[in-house]
Parts: C-alpha cells; structure tokens; sequence
C-alpha cells in the first residue's frame, strides 16, 4: 500500500494565487543528493547535510530510502543505535520499518504513516525491516528527516508520536490535479498533525503531469522541494527538477511549482534556529563537550538499554 490516497476533487483547494502579482519565492540553488550507504549497508540518497547546512536550518539531514525493490533476504536496516539533541521523522510510503528503542517506544510504520521520535536527552532505537520484508522481499520507500531542537530543548524527555496516514491533512490544489498530505506545520490555514518544537512544514505532493501546485509560505521559514519521483519545474522561473534533486529557495511569500510527469515531491521549511551546531554521528548538540558528553554517556550506558549497539555513520566530524 502506498501514502495515502484520495480523490482530490473531494478535498479543500487551496487558494488560488494570482501569477503576475504575488512574491514567489526565486530557486536560489539546486542539489544532487549524493548517495550514502547507513546502518548495516543500505543505500539512501541524501540531498543535505552537503556544502552549506545552515541554508536547511533547523533540518540536520534528509534520508531517501529507496524506492527499492528487494530480493528475499536483501532488506537491512540499522540496529541499536543512539541519538541525542534532535528529532527523527521517519514516513513510509511503502513497505514497512519497524522502530523499538530504550524507553519501550517503537512501533511499525508503514503505508504513509509517520513516526516522529524526540530523541531529546537521548535514546538508543533500532530501526529494521519486519521480519516478513526480510523473508520475502518487497517494495521499500521511505524517508527519514532529522529536525534540529532548539537549545532550550534539547535536554527534554524522549517522545513519540505516531501519525497515521489518515491523520495527514488531506488538500487539493486549485486546480484539483495535486494531491497534499500536509505532515506538520500549516499550508494555506490548514495544519497538520505533528507537534514540533521548532516552527516547520512538511508535506508531500503527488502531482498529475500538467498540474500546478501554489500556497503561501511564512516570510521567516526558510523553504525547500525535494522530488521523490517524476520531474516537474519549480519557481515563477521554471528551473527543471527531478527524482533526487532538491531545491532551495530564496526569499518571497509563495512557492509555485509544476509537473511534467506524474511528480512526487516534499515541500519543507522551517524557522531557523540560528544556534551554534555540534554533531558527530548521531549526536547533535549546541557544544564540542556536549557531544563529548554525549560519547561518554552513550559508553557508560546512560543512554538506556542493554543491547549492543554501535555509534552509527551519519556522517560529520566532531
Ligand atoms: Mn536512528
């Protein structure tokens, strides 16, 4: 089963914008994601962090797993593993992930559905392919985006919450060819389900070849389209993106964009925290001895569990 799906004529249309008259936000940059290998060995192609993280502030890094079609047998995961600091948001389109961690939080996420886990003071979590993936092979495809906490948050208690696909809030676009899943955050006065501790949207677009997908978006967020699937155009100037690319945006008070195919994007921004970052791994604090704090406190088992983890790749240096 994939994101959920609708009839979009059904759903609330967002606003019609008018073209010649309103600030859309100009493409300022366009990134290939690069290709990473996490956990034990699967491939995710990962459009930030790249050369210049602060333009994704208050995001840390963007995971595209698959889409993936595997063998029996082929599907890996990434087993205990700790993270303080930040938020993980894991959404399934299709296939399944199955998340346990530390505190006996977890859960199975799959067909749209999104778990939203605060590591905050930090947690150890697996995250694996069920074991029927795993015996039999299947379609696999998924995201995982890391959201930074504000300083004053990051020593808050681990949470979860879990977000059904049909707790997504459903719109349609004005012209009733694109389909939004709006995850968190607020598109036109519609919000969606998740509680962040920093201000953000994300939502993803499932838009018919020819379609136009237009909303308003916050002065103050940044802005950012990532394409899953298909190729469209993106911005009043018609800059070609397609499956892997991500673009950022400069400023405005709208975003337009286009499919050329059938297109499936993630549209995402937030407030930036403007915060000093440390991270190595999976720890992302304010501090270089914070995270050394963090190294002593996932050895010393502070962390939780009696499992045997590893400190994972997630690139950067301290
Ligand atoms: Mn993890």
């Amino acid at each position: 089963m994939p994101a959920v799906t609708a009839d979009t004529l059904t759903l609330p249309r967002l606003p019609e914008l008018p073209a010649a008259t309103t600030a859309w936000r100009p493409v300022r940059k366009v990134v290939q994601a690069r290709k990473s290998l996490e956990g034990e060995g699967f491939q995710v192609r990962r459009p930030f962090p790249g050369v210049d993280l602060a333009l994704a502030d208050p995001f840390l890094l963007l995971d595209h797993m698959g889409a993936v079609e595997y063998g029996p047998g082929e599907a890996k995961g990434a087993p205990w593993h700790p993270h303080r600091g930040f938020e993980t948001v894991t959404y399934m389109i299709d296939g399944a992930f199955e998340h346990q961690d530390s505190t006996g939080g977890g859960g199975l996420i799959k067909d749209g559905a999104t778990q939203w886990m605060t590591a905050g003071s930090g947690v150890l979590h697996s995250e694996l392919p069920p074991q029927d993936l795993v015996a039999k092979g299947g379609l696999f495809h998924g995201v995982q985006l890391w959201v930074n906490l504000p300083k004053a948050a990051k020593w808050t208690p681990p949470r979860y919450q879990d977000i059904k696909a049909h707790d997504t809030k459903l719109l349609s676009s004005d012209d009733g060819g694109a389909l939004v899943r709006v995850i968190a955050g607020d598109v036109a006065g519609y919000q969606g389900p998740g509680m962040t501790y920093t201000p953000i949207t994300y939502l993803h677009a499932t838009v018919a070849p020819g379609a136009r997908l237009a909303f308003p978006w916050p002065e103050d967020f940044n802005a950012m389209v990532y394409v899953l699937s298909g190729r469209g155009v993106v911005g009043a100037e018609q800059r070609p993106l397609e499956e892997g690319q991500l673009a950022v945006f400069g400023h405005g008070k709208a975003l337009t964009m286009q499919a050329a195919t059938e297109w499936d994007v993630l549209v995402l921004g937030g407030l930036p925290l403007n915060e000093p970052v440390a991270r190595y791994g999976p720890f992302v604090m304010n501090t270089r001895q914070e995270i050394l704090d963090a190294i002593e406190d996932f050895q010393a088992g502070r962390l939780g569990g009696t499992h045997v983890p590893h400190v994972g790749s997630a690139d950067e240096e301290l």
